[in-house]
């Protein structure tokens, strides 16, 4: 089996180096995302081995299924830049890592609560010029915060858990709501009053049609005044624009993102020696109450060594043709 890697970053590669030991594929890897464009690269290969921000449109998987590529292995659990329909008229597996470390994610999160509120970022840099002056550095307690948390799978489970840890008053929203959480002290609510009455909002559903730019004027309208808003999921839950509005007219009172919408053209790259097209991350960077991060919330070495061998596994599962649960199907987009 031979397998065409893209996206391909020296941690991927390390990991799947690593945990290839055991299989021994032919690992073909390209730095260069996976697009309409690139997917000629995969010439020769068996399968392709995919991440977030590779693009694999109608076109793309036609040029695939061009080269008789019959498999996608993405590593990662989202699978919402896979058209699967085309994939699956096309008669190309697609299948995914569905769980690896909901704690790298969650832990992420609370990293940039904790960063936002205690200024830890800017601190570092002070005392580092010698600047010992505390002066604008008054933050926040956590304890008795409310935290709302929309979407309690896997990783707003755990969030929901350190939170309560903080002794933070927890509200979740979740049209599937999971009765494990109450006895951890968690409150079930609407959509509705989770905006209203949460000091903290962090998002943790998926991207589908229904949660694509939840965050919006409306939604932004019922925050509380000064609230933070925290999203380590998918960019587009956020309508950026309604975002910087609201930064602006200092109703939002901090932002935390690990994602980006337009972050396809800028992450997992070294742009500091170009000019960057993109007027609203520019912007956002500008404000003081605003962390980015560029989509990192995954990467740990925990995190990492999972991918990796489910990865691997899936690979395995595809060339003998078997079943498996980490299939990603049109009835999943329901
Ligand atoms: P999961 O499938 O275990 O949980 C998602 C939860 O969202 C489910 O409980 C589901 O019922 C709920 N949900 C669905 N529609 C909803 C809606 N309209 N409103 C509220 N909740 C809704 O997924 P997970 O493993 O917890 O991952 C959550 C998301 O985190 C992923 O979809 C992915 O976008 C993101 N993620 C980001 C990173 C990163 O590095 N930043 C890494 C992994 C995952």
């Amino acid at each position: 089996m031979k397998i065409a890697v893209f996206s391909a970053k020296s941690y991927d590669i390390e990991f799947l180096a690593h945990a290839n030991e055991k299989y021994g594929y032919e690992l073909d890897y390209f730095e260069v995302p996976l697009n309409r464009k690139t997917a000629r690269l995969a010439a020769g290969a068996d399968a392709v081995c995919a991440f977030v921000n590779d693009k694999l449109n109608a076109e793309t998987l036609q040029a695939l299924s061009e080269l008789n590529i019959g498999m996608v292995a993405l590593r990662c659990a989202g699978f919402n830049n896979v058209d699967i329909e085309t994939a699956g008229k096309l008669g190309i597996r697609v299948m995914r890592v569905p769980a690896y470390s909901p704690h790298a994610v969650a832990e992420h999160a609370v990293a940039l609560i904790l960063t936002l509120s205690r200024k830890t970022h800017k601190a570092y840099n002070r005392v580092r010029d010698a600047n010992f002056s505390l002066e604008r550095f008054v933050g926040f307690d956590l304890e008795k915060k409310t935290v709302g948390v929309i979407g309690t799978g896997k990783i707003g489970q755990v969030f929901a858990g350190i939170m309560r840890g903080f002794n933070c008053n927890v509200l979740a929203y979740d049209p599937y709501p999971d009765k494990s959480l109450l006895n951890n002290g968690v409150r079930y609510a609407s959509l509705e009053e989770v905006f209203t009455t949460s000091d903290i909002i962090s998002l943790h559903c998926p991207l589908t049609p229904e949660t694509h730019q939840l965050v919006n004027k409306r939604t932004l309208d019922l925050m509380k005044k000064g609230s933070m808003l925290i999203n380590t999921s998918r960019g587009k839950l956020i309508n950026t624009e309604d975002v910087i509005a609201a930064l602006r007219s200092k109703h939002l009172g901090y932002l935390g993102i690990d994602v980006y919408a337009e972050e396809e053209k800028l992450f997992f790259r070294d742009l500091s020696e170009h000019i960057i097209d993109d007027e609203q991350i520019m912007q956002l960077s500008t404000f003081p109450n605003v962390l980015i991060t560029a989509h990192q919330a995954f990467l740990t070495r925990e995190a990492l060594t999972e991918i990796a061998h489910t990865t691997m596994e899936n690979i395995s599962v595809y060339s003998k043709k078997e079943s498996s649960r980490n299939d990603v199907t049109s009835e999943m987009m329901a």
